[in-house]
């Protein structure tokens, strides 16, 4: 539901309490993690069409919906997530469904520590996606390389919009980040003298 990479557990799309006749039935027994319980009974807003997003009924799942916004200094920036297209024929549904579903502490924890530890040590988490070194890595180089890392999540998970793909689409879209973290492989690459 919120594109975390946890998905061990079925909930309710319709929430139990409102809905009981629809407890058992397998169309509203959702893929989620904590998200969901997080949401409480929210289902649709004060304004049609704006609901929730249903994994099952919606097709435009296959889309590449959301991604992450990173504002501010390179070591601790402000991170968000917002739509990418923000014409999207279903907008409402795609900001009901951010704003009541995948936006929670759960999620932004997970958005502020990963980016932590890939600006802290982006030579070791990416070392299997990057060229081999130590030549210098460009940005456009950072970049390719993040864009086959990302796409591999995509397939991964079956999903354009799991956490990572999420991350790695605002990333690739900030070139000053980009050069900065490429800087700060290179000098974490340096042998050491
Ligand atoms: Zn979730």
């Amino acid at each position: 539901m919120c594109g975390g990479l946890g998905n061990g557990t079925l909930d309710h799309y319709l929430p139990k309490d409102d809905y009981p006749e629809y407890s058992f039935f397998s169309k509203n027994l959702v893929p989620a993690c904590s998200c969901n319980s997080l949401r409480r009974k929210a289902v649709k807003g004060v304004v049609s069409p704006s609901r929730a997003i249903h994994p099952y009924f919606d097709d435009f799942l296959s889309d590449r919906l959301y991604q992450a916004v990173f504002k501010g200094q390179f070591d601790t920036p402000g991170i968000s997530i917002e739509i990418i297209d923000g014409n999207h024929p279903q907008k409402d549904i795609l900001r009901y469904h951010l704003d009541e579903v995948i936006s929670n502490d759960g999620t932004q924890g997970w958005f502020e520590k990963y980016w932590s530890s890939l600006s802290d040590r982006p030579h070791d988490m990416l070392e299997l996606v990057l060229p081999c070194g130590p030549q210098n890595l460009t940005g456009s180089e950072l970049k390719a390389a993040l864009n086959r890392y990302r796409n591999s999540k995509d397939k991964e998970y079956q999903t354009p919009n799991n956490w990572y793909s999420i991350f790695y689409t605002g990333l690739m879209s900030d070139n000053d980040r980009l050069d900065q973290l490429a800087t700060k492989i290179n000098q974490l690459r340096q042998p050491i003298t």
